[in-house]
């Protein structure tokens, strides 16, 4: 479930579709929550899908820890990536606004954090641009620990702001109380895959 104050644009001709914010949204925000009208297509059913649907997977889906593609129904999946995102998929089954987020901004992920099983060459134009993003156990060791610390941050801003998508929040109480003491929020590493090998295949770029 995107965040209610969000909507679709085409970011550009070479990038496609964005989803870009149509208010304010602080730091803490949460900006995604995964609901239960979001497919999970685990690897029996992608088999069974066959090669019509996956290049539909691969461009909307993206890889849970259990190994599962999880394809949002709403804009969601619409979301791309950035190397200097402004949100970020936190150890538990949402998105957090790492950052105050300005109406009409774009809203973005670091897809590394989505379990990529292909790396991709990312032209993202932040100026801490990885060139290649992808989901390699290297690539989790060097962002884990800055995310988290970013994570950590936006979980004490995110009991102090408006959450429109709290009704969608799984385990409240425990969510509720790692918001007031930031040793129990959960690292970014929380839904790691780790099944993936060290050297991805390439593929083009994506949108989740
Ligand atoms: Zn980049």
């Amino acid at each position: 479930m995107i965040h209610p104050h969000t909507e679709l644009r085409e970011v550009d001709p070479q990038i496609g579709l964005g989803v870009f914010a149509t208010r304010p949204l602080p730091r803490g925000t949460i900006t995604w929550a995964l609901d239960a009208l979001d497919q999970r297509v685990d690897a029996s059913r992608l088999r069974s899908l066959g090669r019509l649907y996956r290049p539909l997977i691969d461009r909307y889906a993206y890889l849970n820890g259990h190994g599962e593609r999880i394809l949002c129904w709403d804009i969601g999946r619409f979301m791309n990536h950035s190397c200097d995102a402004n949100s970020i998929s936190t150890g538990w089954d949402f998105d957090l606004a790492i950052r105050d987020i300005a109406a009409g901004e774009q809203i973005t992920n670091d897809y590394a954090l989505l379990n990529l099983d292909q790396r991709f060459e990312c032209a993202c134009g932040a100026p801490n641009c990885r060139g290649v993003v992808s989901s390699t156990p290297a690539e989790w060791e060097a962002l884990t620990p800055g995310l988290d610390e970013q994570v950590r941050l936006a979980s004490h801003a995110a009991g102090h702001v408006e959450q429109l998508l709290w009704p969608w929040v799984k385990s409240k109480q425990k969510v509720a109380r790692a918001f007031r003491n930031p040793a129990l929020v959960l690292s970014v590493s929380e839904h790691r895959f780790d099944s993936l090998p060290d050297a991805l295949p390439a593929r083009v770029p994506a949108i989740r």
